[in-house]
């Protein structure tokens, strides 16, 4: 299922494909990870994509990056195709979306300072910003995610798992993108700071005009940052579509199970009950 079509959409996903096979590494037979999927996403909107773990979210959203080829299919940025992009090219459209991980134990070298890690995709786009601007943009970066200005000189292991989350999150921002995908990215911190990250991505979101691609698991708290939802299982989107609508009157049956299952919605239950 796709979302409504609209003129002025940034993001626009047609027929995406991503099977892996033997040589991949897959130990039984293909996998069909991303199963044709479509969606748009426009400027400024938080699009959750749900769905339990195996369903494909992570290989969709390292796809839409080309960290992974997809094997057909388009990923349209501003009407661009990324899929079809190489070199310089590629470099220059895909600093508009990036992405934040999971686990921000792995995605920070323990050897750089906060201050090196936060430069580094500017090895990349030298261009974003001289040498000179570096530390003043460093400073409004940490001050962007809440952190106090001497983390700059810190490393990964004097920082906690939020800190270092937040850490990400100003890296990410250092490319100036339009998107961030952000691949389940509380799911490996305590649920006490969950929230501080959540506040400090909602904010962000809304005083730069970010769009967000949100991967969760945790529909409490899709419900409370995305204006859409889809769906996922088994490589393909079986539901999509306002937020509100989908929990409130869910038309798949993978959706009424999901949504079943999560403990923390069943103090609210959905007014037109599913049955
Ligand atoms: P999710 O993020 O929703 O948990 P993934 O995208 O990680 O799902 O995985 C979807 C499916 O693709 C799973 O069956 C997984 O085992 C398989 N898969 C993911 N990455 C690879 C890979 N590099 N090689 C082989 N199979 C993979
Ligand atoms: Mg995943």
């Amino acid at each position: 299922m796709t979302t409504p079509a609209t003129a002025s959409a940034l993001l626009e996903v047609k027929d995406l494909y991503k099977t892996f096979g033997p040589k991949n590494g897959a130990k039984h037979g293909p996998v069909v990870a991303v199963g044709g999927i479509s969606f748009k996403l426009n400027p400024g909107e938080c699009l959750a994509i749900v769905g339990e773990s195996g369903s494909g979210k992570s290989t969709l959203a390292r796809t839409l990056l080309r960290l992974i080829q997809p094997d057909s299919g388009s990923v349209l940025y501003e009407g661009v195709d990324l899929v079809r992009m190489t070199g310089g090219q590629l470099r220059q459209q895909r600093r508009n979306l990036a992405m934040v991980f999971q686990d921000p134990y792995a995605s920070l070298h323990p050897r750089k300072t906060v201050a090196a890690l936060i430069s580094e995709p500017w090895e990349i786009h030298p261009e974003l910003v001289d040498k000179s601007g570096r530390p003043t943009r460093i400073a409004e970066l940490l001050k962007q995610v809440n952190l106090p200005q001497h983390f700059a000189e810190l490393y990964p292991n004097q920082l906690s798992g939020g800190q270092r989350q937040r850490v990400a999150i100003a890296r990410a921002l250092a490319l100036q993108p339009r998107i961030l995908i952000l691949d389940e990215p509380v799911s490996a911190l305590d649920v006490s700071v969950q929230a501080q990250v959540i506040n400090v991505l909602m904010s962000l979101q809304e005083r730069l005009g970010l769009a967000y691609i949100f991967i969760s698991h945790d529909l409490a708290l899709v419900r409370l940052v995305a204006s859409k939802i889809a769906v996922m299982n088994k490589g393909v989107f079986v539901e999509a579509g306002d937020t509100q609508t989908v929990f409130s009157d869910p038309q798949h049956e993978y959706t009424r199970t999901l949504l079943a299952s999560s403990p923390a919605l069943h103090e609210d239950p959905p007014a037109n009950g599913a049955s």
